[in-house]
């Protein structure tokens, strides 16, 4: 089974992780009333790196603020425990897990539960397998419609979310897929189950814009900020389903999922089949963050 890591921050203390444990009444359990984070830590020659620790935080605080939760800790108090957390367990590219909540404190929906936090930190490779980064995945669009903007607000990174992520990706694994596309309750394309998705035609990058129901990550905004930088042309912009099938090239991206090349969509290949020339040159430009070759011009490398 799991090898899990030795030390987990809650409530502003660390404490091993068998003891990190939450009150089965806890409000979150029942209501999906949780607000967290997916941010990864890297090697740099520098050593270790939280990327993009503030801006990962700070959405945290934008989560917490739709859902009316005072997570009673300040931007910089939650850093450190995640740098605590990386330390303290001796990792270095690592997955963190922030995550606030409405713990157990009243039963109706609008009981004035505390808020709890904790952050947890584990070693974790590539999230769609090893391959993936390499030579793509099959994916498929999802029986699932993604939740309509004014039912569930998707730029909140919230716990109850993930149950329309769930249904999603287990939906694609279970038909043999190594991913699911959702599309908003407009028909348009939204977003994979945890992944922003990106389209590219003619060498310019298409991908879709908040008003499809995605969550706005961060990966998907570093990309678009390294591929202006390196003259490659950005679009926001409404998507159909077909486009799927007549793009270049399609890749999805995210904190877990980094850059993964889509191959096939829907049983129907894309462009090459393989990982075409722009998805090449974003991951070259991604993961060169990480070992140098990609210049940090904007402080995303946050040190450990
Ligand atoms: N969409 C959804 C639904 C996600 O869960 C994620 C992963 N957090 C993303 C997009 C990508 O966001 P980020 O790049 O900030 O990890």
């Amino acid at each position: 089974s799991q090898n899990y890591p030795e030390w987990i921050w809650q409530n502003g203390q660390i404490k091993h992780w068998r003891e990190a444990t939450v009150h089965v009444m806890a409000h979150a359990l029942h209501y999906g009333s949780s607000v967290f984070e997916g941010i990864r830590s890297y090697e740099t020659p520098d050593g270790a790196a939280i990327f993009r620790l503030t801006d990962h935080l700070k959405r945290l605080y934008l989560s917490a603020k739709i859902y009316d939760m005072d997570i009673g800790y300040s931007v910089d108090e939650l850093a450190e425990a995640c740098r605590a957390v990386v330390k303290k367990n001796g990792l270095k590219a690592a997955y963190l897990r922030p995550v606030s909540f409405r713990d157990l404190g009243g039963f109706g929906l609008s009981a004035e539960c505390p808020i709890s936090t904790a952050v947890a930190a584990w070693q974790m490779g590539p999230y769609l397998g090893p391959e993936a980064l390499e030579n793509g995945i099959d994916a498929c669009v999802s029986s699932w419609q993604r939740f309509a903007p004014n039912t569930i607000p998707a730029g909140a990174k919230a716990g109850g979310n993930y149950l329309s992520g769930q249904l999603i990706a287990r939906e694609a694994r279970r038909l043999g897929f190594g991913e699911g596309i959702a599309l908003a309750s407009t028909g348009l394309l939204s977003e994979g189950a945890g992944e922003n998705l990106f389209l590219v035609f003619d060498g310019a990058l298409h991908t879709t814009p908040a008003s499809a129901s995605i969550l706005t990550g961060i990966t998907r905004h570093t990309l678009i900020t390294l591929a202006r930088e390196d003259g490659i042309e950005v679009i926001e912009r409404d998507l159909p389903r077909e486009y799927l099938y007549l793009a270049d090239e399609i890749l999805m991206c995210g904190t877990a999922a980094e850059v993964t090349p889509i191959r096939s969509v829907d049983g129907k290949k894309i462009g090459s089949g393989k990982a075409g020339p722009v998805t090449r040159r974003l991951q070259e430009l991604f993961f060169g963050l990480f070992d140098g070759k990609t210049a940090d011009r904007w402080g995303w490398l946050e040190p450990v």
